[in-house]
């Protein structure tokens, strides 16, 4: 079997380098009953949930990753046909323009919160961080590595996840899953609305493991911080506070390592206005 750590792309010399929370690396966590995949990606890190008959995949951020999650599904011993679902964190391109693909690949459907089901039933496009945030995002892609766009991913027309685009997915979409639910065939997994980054954030959490699959809401380049990148203030306040009160010794964020401990919550940090 093949090293987990080896797991997804190699990991890029820049984000080595110029983040301290350094690259994301393949892991695989288990704890109470509950598993989880983390596979790096070409522009964030997906997340397999591993239920006791099927998968469930979290975040695709490329076309590029397709082949990636694959290689992870064989990893774990599944097959393609096990993907239950496919789920965005949120609608943003780093992270929804590989999941139609990989959707279609395995024959699995998509699944959105009842925001996120609403925004792309409806054809329109979701309310990006404002423009005044929005600078401190381009220094994160070189803490990426500088991941560039491939051909697959500009042939979709950039319609998956920016400011223009309709995100209009060819895989069938399950009926949105609402705040607090259950995730069927993952037992002890709930999801909850995470809005404040974007309006359709989602949060993945396994109350028994104190697993937290947060997406955008928590980011790791210096060790584990608040995302300042926000279209919503008051909405990322509540969100905080739901965070809070939950209980969390694992954060599993898109973007970068793990963040783990008991305090895990409590020593995020909130960056100053100057750090992107
Ligand atoms: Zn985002």
């Amino acid at each position: 079997m093949k090293d987990v750590a080896r797991l997804g792309r190699p990991r890029p010399l820049l984000a080595r380098w110029l983040a301290p929370a350094g690259a994301p690396e393949g892991r695989f966590v288990e704890r109470e009953g509950a598993a989880v995949l983390a596979v790096p990606g070409r522009y964030c890190v997906s997340y397999l949930l591993v239920g006791p008959e099927g998968l469930g995949v979290v975040d695709v951020g490329s076309q590029a990753d397709v082949p990636l999650i694959l290689e992870a599904i064989d990893w774990l011993g599944r097959k393609p046909q096990d993907v239950r679902w496919v789920m965005p964190s949120h609608l943003h391109f780093d992270h929804i323009m590989g999941i139609d693909a990989l959707a279609r690949r395995v024959g699995a459907p998509l699944a959105l919160n009842e925001v996120g089901h609403a925004t792309v039933t409806g054809g329109r496009a979701p309310r990006f961080p404002a423009w005044p945030y929005l600078w401190r995002a381009v220094p994160t892609w070189p803490l990426q590595g500088l991941p560039l766009l491939p051909a697959e991913d500009w042939r979709e027309g950039l319609d998956f996840g920016f400011p223009w685009g309709r995100n209009r997915f060819r895989a069938p979409l399950l009926p949105p899953f609402a705040h607090g639910a259950e995730l069927p065939g993952f037992p002890g997994w709930r999801l909850w609305d995470g809005p404040g980054h974007a309006d359709d954030a989602v949060l993945l959490h396994h109350a028994a493991a104190g697993f937290l699959v947060c997406g955008d809401t928590v980011r790791n380049y210096f060790g584990g911080e608040w995302n300042p990148l926000l279209c919503d203030r008051v909405d990322y306040l509540l969100t905080k506070a739901l965070i809070r009160s939950l209980p969390v010794t694992t954060i599993l964020p898109a973007h970068g390592p793990l963040v783990e401990g008991p305090d895990a919550v409590a020593r995020l940090r909130a960056l100053p206005p100057w750090m992107p």
